[in-house]
């Protein structure tokens, strides 16, 4: 198992959609186990392959913090419906980041309750359903394989001060890569 560079905001295969797996062999499985890795050297709650440059539908969650999902799992070609958004902006508690766009955080208005069917990696298929927290990483992850980042969803003037956070770090532009456990750039 290795831990994987991430790549930063910018990059072209955080910004177009990803394509559905359709081989569960030893090569997905050794890249979800360096997803594990790379999340807790991170640190982080998730990720997903765009995130390491694999322009795959799959994902990766390693969060405690909830009673019905186990807490580490992968999402292969996975399937997300979330509960209406209620109306309002964001709470001081909303507020979310990214390891494609790394020290940055952002308040993000979030449906507080999410069903997720997916594969695991073998190829079974699974469902999860999640509340609070949980229900915000599954929604930040699926988003992903969209080729949507969080930052794409934040209203004003949390999308202003993105922009500037963007620009500072001089983002936007593909190639920008960092590496968790080498470089101290965790958010
Ligand atoms: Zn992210």
């Amino acid at each position: 198992m290795s831990v994987l560079p991430i790549v930063i905001c910018g990059e072209p295969v955080l910004h177009r959609p990803a394509a559905p797996v359709t081989e569960f062999d030893a090569e997905l499985r050794a890249l979800v186990d360096d997803m594990y890795e790379t999340t807790v050297a991170a640190p982080g709650v998730g990720l997903a392959a765009p995130q390491v440059g694999v322009g795959k539908r799959l994902f990766v969650w390693m969060y405690e913090e909830q009673d019905e999902a186990p807490v580490q799992g992968a999402a292969v070609n996975p399937e997300l419906w979330i509960a209406p958004l209620e109306p309002g902006l964001p709470g001081e508690d909303e507020v979310e980041g990214c390891l494609s766009l790394p020290g940055e955080r952002f308040a993000l208005r979030r449906s507080s309750h999410a069903l997720l069917r997916a594969q695991d990696v073998d190829g079974k298929p699974f469902e999860v359903r999640a509340s609070g927290w949980f229900a915000r990483i599954l929604q930040h992850e699926f988003d992903h394989l969209s080729g949507l980042l969080y930052v794409d969803r934040l209203v004003h003037p949390e999308n202003r001060a993105a922009q500037k956070a963007q620009r500072k770090n001089g983002w936007g532009g593909p190639g920008l890569s960092w590496l968790p456990g080498v470089d101290d750039l965790e958010g």
